[in-house]
């Protein structure tokens, strides 16, 4: 299936760290990236497809890519983010805040989850954990604020402004995210 807007042919996706054309202040040209990644992921009943990119805006490089369901598990797509970062770096995602850059912001194309289901930590949990040692992701760029299908309230804003960490929407592609995030589910008539 064609990535709409995947970057050009001569930065391979599967390169971790290339650079964009993207200037540093295009949010929506990264939230329509981030959102390529979500069409890589399986559509389910019971996931949200969602794709994520964790970048250094100080130096508008790339880290990291990611995507509902990437990694084994029940992964979220900022999750699969940071545990790649993580891995790059030899050492466990709860220590992932160690070795972000200092301006480390994360784009996904849905507002992180703050409860799981599944009772694994939540995404809001995992970017504040990120903020332990005083660094860590200071922004979080959301394409949608979670649908509250699954898990009712979120409450996941306010958790994050508390750690530090300013959330902010990225309007105008909503409608085309909400479509890839719900493409597995079952339609009600
Ligand atoms: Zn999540």
């Amino acid at each position: 299936m064609p990535l709409p807007l995947a970057p050009p042919s001569s930065t391979p996706l599967s390169n971790q760290h290339f650079n964009t054309s993207i200037s540093s202040n295009d949010h929506p040209s990264y939230m329509r990236l981030a959102l390529s990644y979500a069409h890589e992921s399986r559509p389910l009943p019971t996931n949200f497809r969602v794709g994520a990119l964790l970048v250094d805006s100080a130096s508008n490089r790339i880290l990291t890519s990611g995507y509902t369901l990437e990694l084994p598990g029940n992964t979220h797509a900022e999750q699969c983010c940071l545990s790649k970062y993580a891995a790059e770096h030899n050492i466990p995602e709860e220590r992932v805040g160690e070795v972000l850059p200092e301006r480390a912001v994360i784009y996904t194309t849905v507002e992180p989850c703050v409860k799981r289901l599944s009772g694994n930590r939540s995404c809001v949990e995992r970017i504040v954990e990120t903020r332990s040692k005083g660094g860590g992701i200071r922004k979080v760029y959301v394409g949608v604020k979670e649908p509250e299908t699954f898990v009712g309230d979120n409450q996941g804003r306010k958790i994050l402004e508390d750690a530090g960490v300013e959330v902010v929407l990225v309007g105008g592609l909503e409608e085309e995210i909400l479509r890839v995030a719900t493409a597995g589910h079952v339609a009600t008539s």
